[in-house]
């Protein structure tokens, strides 16, 4: 399929992104903004990343759109509070990305679980972490 047709890509576009700001308690707060309803019928790319996404400091994942395969890097920031220290926001971005965009975040993936702090903290999903980044690189070339 014609990734411009995509109605998909079309309607999430280069970027995407919405805030959220969570109510303090008793507070009414404002009307919860979701991420198109196109995003949640992207893929994930490989679940067995998953602990490599959670381990970062801005929860990420990989995915990919079934119909026209773009890839997209979605990220979790919850900036703190800035402005007012009890106030929490949550920003949900979702970027297209290119191939060779993919490969770069694959690869930075390989080398931090090769790091000290994240063999230990995660030692058991090493193995499976590797192997998806690297069949994915291979399945890239
Ligand atoms: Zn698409």
């Amino acid at each position: 399929m014609n990734k411009k047709s995509c109605t998909i890509c079309k309607k999430l576009g280069e970027e995407c992104e919405v805030g959220y700001l969570i109510p303090l308690p008793g507070e009414k707060g404002e009307e919860y903004k979701d991420l198109p309803k196109e995003f949640y019928k992207l893929e994930k790319l490989d679940s067995d990343l998953e602990p490599y996404f959670k381990s970062q400091y801005e929860p990420m994942d990989l995915l990919i759109c079934h119909k026209c395969d773009n890839y997209y890097h979605y990220r979790e920031r919850t900036p703190g509070g800035s402005e007012d220290a009890m106030r929490t926001y949550v920003y949900q971005t979702v970027e297209r990305i290119d191939k060779k965009e993919l490969k770069k975040l694959l690869k930075s993936a390989l080398k931090e679980i090769k790091r000290e702090w994240w063999g230990k903290n995660y030692k058991k999903d090493i193995p499976k972490v590797k192997a998806a980044a690297e069949k994915l690189l291979e399945e890239l070339k």
